[in-house]
């Protein structure tokens, strides 16, 4: 029997492999045996017939694909490197990598081709968080861990469906609930989610900083703030509280779209429970004001000192399985590695720990940026890792032809059916989950190891060792000598010691250790030595709705949100093989509102046509009263979804607002 761990989610189950099937694995504290259908679906999705498994290239898009050995591809994409100017290649990863893999690509990248164009699809996921949580609290540190719900007398879920996304850390909410926790969901969706809370608020799209900014002025008019921790550990209270008071009331519960009475409701419960924990995902974090709405929501736990204790705290979920590790790593263009930036004194740590002098000390483009940069004709080189840009990235038209701009993309992957490969020159086979080992970080910081259940496939590779095949054939060979992924981790690990303070403190885990016990870092940090700034406080700061969405109007009248279903996962490259095992769901469909069909004169089961200003989508229509008025779902599986979307980004996080689109729908075909 071989233990290892999910790799679909960032809740990270434990896993039991016993050359037959795949169990939820009894001992592991996260899940205790627990696994949804993702889980046990691992083992089906490691032999699909949609896997790649040959080197391929061609000339262009026009040409057919012709199967080569590893040598060609190998040798033009390191001909490309040499050739081209480094700012103009850029390497985007996935959160689905492991930290190894991560880790030579950022080193590669960042360290040897002086590069920092090196991006993560968690950039569409979590970068708001990211910079809310270094911007609140000094540093990119979630300080809450899913035991803290053992703790907790109250759970906000704000912009979060986890009975659908996180189904197992939804399990243990609804534990939690047993032993009396309560549990509020604000989302314009009636979800799975909020059928089991004790509250659901049912917001309308893009009021939530409103909403929150009408808690945080309740709090402070009935004193029901902490008045010791503000003055200890927290910077800008009496400039928050000179703008926030200024907030006009009535005003913001209006843009929400709540009743008085139900904010009244929330309110008992804020009051009436002691430990307080807010959970949130994409709702919250792809947004044009994503960061400010991770800010708000950071408030109310600063004002209240309801963080840094058991069962408290502000908690950012985080879709997949290893967001957590890559942001670590240095995954993110904006940061180098072990969550250092571009400073002079960064980079002499890294360049001196590396042996390089390569490394750039301009920012470098995020994933969005890179196709602007591309659109400019600005981008030579592209390598995707284990992602579909061409999916997920909003305002599809856009990006593909920005792609059709760029001299040489690249694709890693493990299966042969994304939409990056209709604009791919070259595409490598990666192995997928169960053919390779290594580590990854969850959304609680627990540090596990996935490991290899069978042999690889014959011409896959590692996505670690395809970069390190890249860096010797660059003439860095000494630099990139790996021969195994325990190497890998182990001078990580010691990289980990130039984080700041040591925070970072993988240099305290053993490789083969984590087979057994998993490693949860940054345990004592905030409670022992206050937040990581200058001054040990935290930081409040004035947020308002600058109301930068996109907004309705005659021609568009409905708000586009789109978000995650059950049991499927992102692209469906791998869960969409097994769907018919997990066929309660469909993939594809649009939500509306029951008033709303009956003036549009729509039933469920009728084709509509769904359309924003950047294009149209033919769907099945679902007509359900769990969505609010005026308000159109499509699930993020619908693979041409992102014709739809807007690329307005957070000025800060680069997140996209994936979920306030201006649209209209009109019956095409009844059933
Ligand atoms: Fe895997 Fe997430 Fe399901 Fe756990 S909850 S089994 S980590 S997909």
């Amino acid at each position: 029997m071989i233990r290892s761990v999910c790799g679909y989610c960032g809740v990270g189950c434990g896993l039991e492999f016993d050359e037959k099937k795949l169990v939820g694995d009894l001992t592991y504290p996260i899940n205790e045996g627990v696994v949804c259908a993702k889980g046990v679906s691992e083992l089906m999705t490691m032999q699909t017939p949609t896997r790649l498994l040959r080197p391929y290239v061609r000339k262009d898009f026009n040409s057919a694909w012709e199967k080569v050995s590893w040598e060609l591809p190998l040798d033009l994409i390191v001909n490309k490197i040499k050739k081209s100017d480094p700012q103009k290649i850029g390497i985007y990863l996935s959160g689905q990598l492991l930290t190894e893999d991560y880790y030579v690509a950022n080193k590669l990248g960042k360290g040897f081709i002086g590069t920092n164009n090196v991006d993560t699809n968690s950039r569409m996921c979590m970068a708001s968080a990211v910079v809310g949580y270094e911007k609140a609290l000094g540093l990119d540190y979630v300080p809450v861990r899913m035991e803290d719900l053992n703790r907790c007398n109250l759970l906000i879920i704000i912009g979060a469906n986890p009975a659908e996304a996180h189904v197992v850390f939804s399990n243990r909410i609804k534990q939690a609930k047993k032993s009396g926790m309560k549990v509020v969901v604000i989302d314009p969706r009636y979800t799975e989610t909020a059928a089991y809370a004790d509250l659901y608020l049912p917001i309308r799209p893009g009021a939530d900083i409103d909403f929150l900014n009408l808690v945080a002025l309740r709090l402070i008019t009935d004193n029901h703030i902490d008045h010791q921790f503000l003055e200890n550990s927290v910077n800008g209270y009496d400039t928050y509280l000179k703008k926030i008071k200024k907030q006009p009331k009535t005003k913001l519960l209006k843009r929400t779209g709540l009743t008085k009475a139900q904010f009244e409701v929330f309110m008992k419960l804020f009051y009436e429970n002691e430990n307080i924990i807010s959970a949130w995902t994409m709702g919250l974090n792809q947004s044009v004001q994503g960061v400010d709405k991770n800010l708000a929501v950071i408030n109310l736990h600063l004002l209240t000192g309801k963080i840094n204790s058991p069962g408290n705290g502000p908690f950012s979920l985080t879709g997949q399985p290893n967001a957590m590790g890559g942001r670590e790593v240095g995954g993110l263009a904006t940061t180098l590695a072990v969550h250092l930036g571009f400073d002079t004194e960064s980079i002499q740590k890294v360049s001196s720990f590396w042996q390089t002098d390569k490394i750039s000390d301009q920012v470098g483009l995020t994933a969005f940026e890179m196709i602007e940069a591309a659109e400019r004709g600005e981008l030579d080189l592209l390598i995707i890792c284990h992602t579909d840009p061409i999916y997920h990235l909003p305002n599809r038209k856009r990006v593909e032809a920005a792609f059709e701009k760029i001299d040489m993309v690249v694709e890693i992957n493990a299966y042969e059916d994304s939409e990056s490969a209709k604009f791919a020159h070259i595409r490598l086979p990666a192995t997928p989950w169960g053919e390779k080992e290594g580590t990854q970080t969850n959304m609680d910081r627990t540090v596990t190891k996935q490991e290899k259940l069978t042999r690889r496939s014959i011409d896959c590779k590692d996505d670690w060792e395809i970069f390190t095949l890249i860096g010797q054939k660059l003439g860095f060979s000494s630099a990139f000598d790996y021969q195994h992924p325990k190497e890998i981790f182990n001078e990580y690990k010691e990289m980990t010691r130039l984080s700041r303070k040591g925070h970072l403190n993988l240099y305290e885990s053993d490789y083969d250790a984590l087979r057994e016990k998993p490693f949860i870092w940054g345990e004592k940090l905030y409670k022992e030595q206050g937040f990581l700034t200058p001054n040990h406080k935290a930081s409040l700061h004035f947020i308002e709705n600058l109301r930068l969405s996109e907004t309705t109007n005659l021609k568009y009248p409905y708000m586009l949100i789109t978000g995650r279903i059950k049991d499927q996962w992102h692209s469906t490259t791998k869960t969409g093989v097994v769907r018919q095992l997990l066929r309660h769901k469909k993939l594809s469909f649009v939500e509306i509102n029951s008033s709303d069909a009956k003036v549009e004169g729509i039933k469920s089961g009728d084709i509509v046509d769904v359309m924003t200003a950047r294009g149209t989508l033919s769907l099945s229509a679902v007509v359900t009263d769990a969505i609010r008025e005026k308000t159109l779902f499509i699930p993020v599986t619908e693979r041409k979804i992102n014709y739809l979307t807007t690329d307005l980004l957070d000025h800060e996080s680069k997140q996209p607002d994936y979920n306030q689109n201006a649209a209209a729908i009109l019956k095409r075909i009844s059933t």
